[in-house]
């Protein structure tokens, strides 16, 4: 690894806990958003275009990463506001999957992490009393 991208890997450690910051303030406000939809089929959609801007993030982040191993950093600091965003489109996805989840009354097994109807009472997977 050449010490260029060794530099902006480093610099990507400094700002973990400044991107969990803003991603817990962004998630507050994901979470009303997604509680005023309604539909599944909606949030499906919805999950479908932050999954794509996710991989847009993804992308960038990469495309960073080699032009900085080919000595054509970007000016300013772009990893830090793409990581702050990746951040924040991890948290609303999650909230989005959760409230798909709950509105087709599922919950999920502690024991083995499976997918059971709300009204069960024993895990249709492992038989672990729910
Ligand atoms: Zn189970």
């Amino acid at each position: 690894m050449d010490d260029k991208v060794k530099d902006l890997l480093d610099r990507i450690r400094g700002t973990a806990s400044v991107a969990a910051d803003a991603a817990a303030d962004t998630a507050r406000v994901a979470g009303k958003k997604a509680g005023q939809m309604v539909d599944v089929a909606k949030l499906n959609v919805q999950l479908f275009d932050l999954n794509g801007d996710y991989n847009e993030v993804m992308r960038q982040l990469g495309q960073v990463m080699y032009d900085t191993h080919k000595g054509q950093a970007p000016e300013g600091d772009p990893v830090t506001q793409l990581l702050i965003k990746a951040d924040e489109l991890a948290e609303k996805i999650a909230e989005v999957k959760a409230r798909i989840a709950d509105l087709r009354q599922a919950q999920t097994c502690p024991a083995c992490g499976a997918p059971c109807g709300k009204g069960d009472k024993f895990c249709r997977t492992c038989g672990q009393a729910l």
